[in-house]
């Protein structure tokens, strides 16, 4: 009972949120509906809901995961300079999963693509 009360939780902050914030931050913010809740069992039910494919993790290079609550394929921009990670508004590519396939022989399930560069509101700074 407990464990769904925070999965549920963890999950609903991160519905809300188009940030794609680290644990610490999904901490912060269940805490202040689950005020004993711990930073373990935050990290622990993040792998469990990333596990069974509720949550996507998303590992950006020499970073700390971020999560994100969307379930849906789709291609994430990250801002060098101010480090966040938005969605990139474009359909995936599916085609290129079955030509990669059809190179490789390899069964391909997804593919995970990744724009940097510099945000709107950081160039304007
Ligand atoms: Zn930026
Ligand atoms: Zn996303």
């Amino acid at each position: 009972m407990r464990r769904t009360k925070q999965k549920e939780a963890i999950l609903k902050v991160l519905r809300g949120t188009r940030s794609h914030p680290t644990a610490d931050w999904i901490y912060g913010e269940v805490k202040k509906e689950i005020p004993n809740i711990s930073l373990g069992t935050v990290y622990r039910n993040l792998g469990l809901l990333s596990q069974s494919g509720e949550i996507l993790e998303l590992e950006l290079c020499g970073t700390y995961s971020r999560f994100d609550g969307r379930r849906d394929s789709h291609y994430h921009f990250r801002c060098e300079n101010c480090g966040r990670v938005f969605d990139v508004d474009e359909p995936v590519n599916e085609e290129i999963d079955g030509r990669i396939a059809r190179k490789t022989g390899f069964r391909v399930k997804y593919h995970r693509l990744e724009f940097r560069g510099v945000c709107k509101e950081c160039q304007k700074g």
